[in-house]
């Protein structure tokens, strides 16, 4: 028979294993599939809507269970490429300088040494938006675009995400009395994601997947629309994502890329 002062230690380590089992395979713990209160279509756009709490899961680094991005993740891979979101940049770096000339990479090169924006794993809410995307292509490797508006107030997420087939992102004119009503309803615009997706084949041999916003040559493209989300919506953050990375940057720092060259 085991002493009390010999069982309780057994005990503690007992119950210590479980709690940490539980933790590992709580549900509540992992990264959900969100669903969207409503789809609607306008032509060819789908427009996705959310309405959710404000959960610090969203926005963790938990991989979201998706057989989407699993998908392009075997596309992309099969062709040898390297994921690393630096590695990335680095090499579309040296295809500009060599097409482009040296002024055209200042702004890859304080992404790539980390002065301006964040790059990390791909987060929870950038997956689930991804996967939605994804799932309304005929196929994930389409080379297609989403964009989404997170609008926030107190304990409130509102999304508007327009899911196209496209290689850009689709036209958000449409949406903008959505925006502007939840504007005066008090929700701010806290984040703008829209992704960048492989292209493996491309002739020029740029082969995407990158986390930097275009426009950073001359004003067009991503840096000029979020100049256009800053002044009339006072846009916090720019998300981009690839499927496997996301960047981050916060509206001073793309002041900062907008007026690099
Ligand atoms: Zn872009």
């Amino acid at each position: 028979m085991l002493k009390s002062t010999e069982e309780k230690p057994n005990l503690r380590r007992y119950f210590a294993a479980i709690v940490a089992l539980l933790l590992f395979v709580n549900p509540a713990f992992a990264c959900d599939l969100l669903n969207p209160a409503s789809i609607t279509s306008i032509k060819d756009t789908k427009l996705l809507k959310f309405k959710l709490p404000i959960s610090h899961k969203l926005l963790s680094n938990q991989s979201l269970n998706s057989p989407h991005i699993a998908t392009i993740k075997n596309f992309v891979t099969s062709y040898d490429i390297n994921l690393d979101p630096f590695l990335l940049l680095t090499n579309q770096r040296n295809l500009y300088i060599s097409r482009f000339g040296p002024d055209s990479v200042v702004a890859f090169d304080k992404i790539i040494q980390k002065k301006i924006g964040v790059i990390s794993d791909i987060r929870c809410l950038e997956a689930n938006l991804l996967h939605h995307h994804l799932s309304l292509m005929d196929t994930p490797n389409d080379l297609t675009e989403f964009q989404a508006f997170i609008l926030i107030k107190d304990n409130h997420m509102r999304i508007f995400m327009l899911s196209g087939k496209e290689d850009s992102t689709p036209d958000f004119r449409f949406i903008e009395p959505k925006l502007k009503k939840a504007q005066l309803a008090g929700y701010e615009m806290f984040g703008h994601l829209h992704n960048h997706f492989f292209y493996p084949e491309n002739p020029t041999e740029d082969i995407g997947g990158t986390l930097i916003p275009s426009g950073t040559i001359s004003e067009h493209g991503d840096l000029k629309f979020y100049k256009e989300l800053m002044d009339k919506y006072s846009l916090k953050q720019a998300w981009i994502t690839n499927g496997f990375s996301t960047a981050v940057y916060k509206a001073s720092e793309l002041e900062k890329l907008r007026t690099t060259n």
